[in-house]
């Protein structure tokens, strides 16, 4: 399956692919610039608009003489020596300067915010936005904002609801006026209006309320938002229906669309628990979808768990399945802990699925050639589609801290990261404190350490490596592929050729021999053998490690100076690093080609014949040995999938980062003459920790890096 999948993600870029990657680069020189600063265009002009329509001379506008003010009857005439002033109607009458003044702040304020009232709820039309999103409009809007424009505009119009109304209630406090505020619709809708905005903003901006207020909770008085619409509709006159009406109801009518009509019904969505904290599950894609999705996002509901209540993940492609979409989700809270209860076994259940919509890591998120995709625990999920959406387009870097040692292993067996970032490093920081079970196949380009990543030093290491070209993952990529095709016995030759000009071969003997000793030793600690004819090992096999051989003969029966099959074993593992994979039968092959009499042991003469074998053949070693030998000694350089992070350290100092790699990065920035050096470099951030958001954004803006972060905590 892997071999497929690699091999999919390997073929060639087409030319549209490419066209579209320049297009996206183009658009990062000027990155910005957002679509979304023409929102504030309109609210200027709206502005404007506003200005002109106070301070033009009636018809044209609202300023009056006092003779005009006295026919219209609220007011009568203009105050304090001028000679114009505005009283169209009893709630917008200012005839002193302060009340203008005090008039003009509260209607621009307004003004300025009807353009982002309307984003508000067109923001969240997400079916029309899926629709808009394959159109032309694309080119100018980047429908993956959306969320980010909600947020924005939000918290806008929560502080300028309050500015509005405080200065239309000052002014109408200062004019003795103040009861206009419950005598007249537009004072009553006001006066809602203002009371259930910190309702609808707050719990979703503030912090410290968001932390305090269930997800439930805050969502209810976000819906609050549309008994806001309508009270706005009776606060002024004809344009609010137009402004925030329309809008309202466009919102109003995509959500029942989405609800009743984009909605699939999944009748057997596979689910299985992935550890201890979460639940993968993957099903056919509905017709209705692409074939393949981009990183999107969809609303889940499962009934079995509540009929109310909807929650968003990130989908992916399932990679070992044809028009699968697979999601993992996370325990965090009620409704994810309940789901990972009720997922006991893996099980075939319905849910339903809104979407996809698309997410703020989507398809055109990555404009820039090089990435580092930093994740947290579950912000992998998002992550990886990114990569799988460039797999072999862009360099996406994977920096991956988690402490879900289930997550870790259901994404490393379940996904062959190795390949589909074969251009690209993926580190992986296991943060837990259960030993991981890996699988044995890692690629070199993945790193696993145990503790914190010490990001500053992994992010320059991975720039260095990538813009010196000394260490450019696909290299060590395809050498170690390379490796991996060459037969066992043939890997193993090479190795052991250029192993004996560097060790003393009394050394790799004694080694193996001591290990034959321990191995004896142990196994009759763990579980004394007693009766045996001598030829059947009856020690236990080690099912921790699949690939350790059993002993072939009983423990207490190693003679001196002898080598068993589990002493060879870890011999070739610590002189021949960078041999590759082997399996039992590879390596119980070459004992029996070693042990030249058949006694179940090496001795030294066998051993030494042996290596004599090797040393003449590796004289006459082809261009294909050559080739071989040289992959291994770059592989041998890097190092394999390791949790112990001091190992890694000491033998990989430059891609792991460093203060020489911090030093490179500084020098290029230092000498670049202007230009930005890191241009074609970005960094994502995806997860739940708010310290590692700070830290990349340190880190970014010291070295000039561009920066993203999506929390999804809405
Ligand atoms: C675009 C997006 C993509 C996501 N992708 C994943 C993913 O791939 N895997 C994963 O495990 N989690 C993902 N999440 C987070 C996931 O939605 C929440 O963990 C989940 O909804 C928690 O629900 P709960 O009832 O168990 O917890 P609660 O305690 O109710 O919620 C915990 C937090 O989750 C978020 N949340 C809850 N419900 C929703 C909702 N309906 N819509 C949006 N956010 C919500 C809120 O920030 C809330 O504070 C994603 C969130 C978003 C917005």
């Amino acid at each position: 399956k892997r071999g497929g999948l690699s091999k999919t993600l390997s073929k060639r870029i087409s030319l549209a692919e490419k066209y579209q990657i320049e297009q996206e680069q183009q658009n990062h020189k000027s990155s910005w610039i957002k679509w979304w600063h023409a929102v504030f265009f309109f609210s200027g002009i709206s502005v404007l608009a506003c200005l002109c329509q106070l301070f033009l001379s009636y018809p044209y506008g609202f300023m009056m003489t006092s003779a005009q003010i006295a026919e219209v009857g609220i007011a009568s005439g203009c105050e304090g020596g001028l000679e114009r002033c505005i009283c169209p109607r009893v709630t917008i009458c200012a005839t002193d300067t302060l009340s203008i003044i005090l008039l003009a702040l509260a209607r621009c304020s307004a003004f300025f915010d009807y353009p982002l009232y309307m984003m508000m709820f067109l923001s969240k039309c997400h079916n029309i936005n899926n629709v808009c999103r394959r159109t032309v409009l694309r080119e100018w809007i980047d429908f993956g904002d959306m969320h980010k424009v909600h947020r924005l505009f939000g918290i806008i119009v929560g502080i300028e609801t309050m500015f509005h109304s405080f200065f239309h209630m000052l002014r109408w406090g200062l004019n003795a006026d103040i009861d206009l505020l419950w005598i007249t619709t537009t004072g009553i809708s006001g006066l809602a209006a203002v009371m259930i905005t910190p309702l609808i903003c707050w719990p979703m901006a503030v912090p410290a309320i968001k932390e305090r207020l269930a997800f439930e909770v805050r969502k209810g008085l976000h819906y609050l938002s549309i008994v806001w619409a309508i009270i706005l509709l009776f606060h002024s006159k004809s344009r609010i229906y137009y402004l925030i009406g329309i809008p309202a109801l466009m919102y109003l009518v995509d959500y029942l669309f989405g609800y009743f009509v984009r909605n699939s019904l999944i009748e057997n969505a596979f689910f299985e628990r992935y550890g201890e904290n979460g639940v993968a599950l993957h099903f056919l894609n509905p017709p209705n979808w692409d074939k393949k999705p981009k990183t999107s996002y969809v609303y889940v509901m499962c009934p079995w768990i509540s009929k109310y209540q909807w929650h968003a993940f990130t989908i992916f492609p399932e990679p070992t399945k044809e028009d699968h979409t697979m999601l993992c989700i996370e325990s965090s809270g009620d409704w994810t802990k309940e789901l990972h209860r009720k997922i006991k076994v893996p099980c075939l259940r319905p849910l339903y699925v809104l979407g996809p919509y698309k997410s703020p890591f989507s398809d055109a998120a990555v404009t820039t050639s090089n990435a580092i995709a930093v994740a947290s625990g579950i912000g992998i999920t998002p992550t990886l589609s990114l990569v799988l959406n460039y797999a072999g387009k862009k360099r996406i870097n994977v920096v991956w801290a988690c402490r879900d040692p289930g997550l870790v292993e259901y994404i490393l067996h379940k996904i062959d990261i190795g390949a589909i970032t074969k251009k690209s490093y993926a580190f992986i920081f296991y943060t837990g404190t259960r030993e991981l079970a890996l699988p044995k196949d890692l690629p070199s380009n993945i790193f696993i350490f145990t503790g914190r990543p010490h990001l500053e030093h992994t992010i320059t290491g991975i720039v260095t490596a990538i813009h010196s070209g000394d260490g450019l993952p696909e290299e060590i990529y395809e050498a170690q592929e390379k490796i991996a095709n060459a037969p066992f016995q043939q890997r193993m030759k090479v190795a052991l050729s250029r192993v004996v000009e560097i060790y003393n071969k009394d050394e790799m003997f004694e080694y193996a021999v001591e290990e034959t000793e321990k191995a004896a030793a142990a196994a009759v600690a763990e579980d004394p053998v007693p009766e045996s004819d001598g030829t059947i090992d009856t020690a236990p096999l080690d099912d921790s490690d699949p690939e350790t051989a059993p002993l072939l003969f009983s423990p207490d029966e190693v003679s001196e100076g002898q080598v068993s099959l589990k002493g060879l074993d870890s011999m070739i593992s610590e002189f021949l690093g960078g041999i590759g994979e082997y399996s039992r039968s590879d390596i119980e092959a070459l004992f029996h080609e070693i042990d030249s009499d058949g006694s179940g042991f090496i001795d030294r003469d066998e051993f030494d014949d042996f290596i004599g074998m090797i040393t003449t053949e590796s004289m006459s070693l082809s261009s294909s040995q050559h080739e071989l030998l040289s992959a291994m000694e770059r592989s041998l350089d890097v190092r394999r999938s390791s949790i112990d992070s001091s190992v890694h350290r000491s033998t990989h100092n430059n891609i792991l980062g460093n203060d020489t790699t911090i030093r490179y990065m500084q020098n290029l920035l230092k000498y670049s003459e202007g230009d930005n050096p890191l241009e074609d470099w970005s960094i994502f951030y995806c997860g739940g920790s708010s310290k590692i958001a700070q830290i990349l954004r340190e880190v970014t803006s010291k070295y000039n890096i561009d920066f993203a972060v999506e929390k999804f905590d809405w």
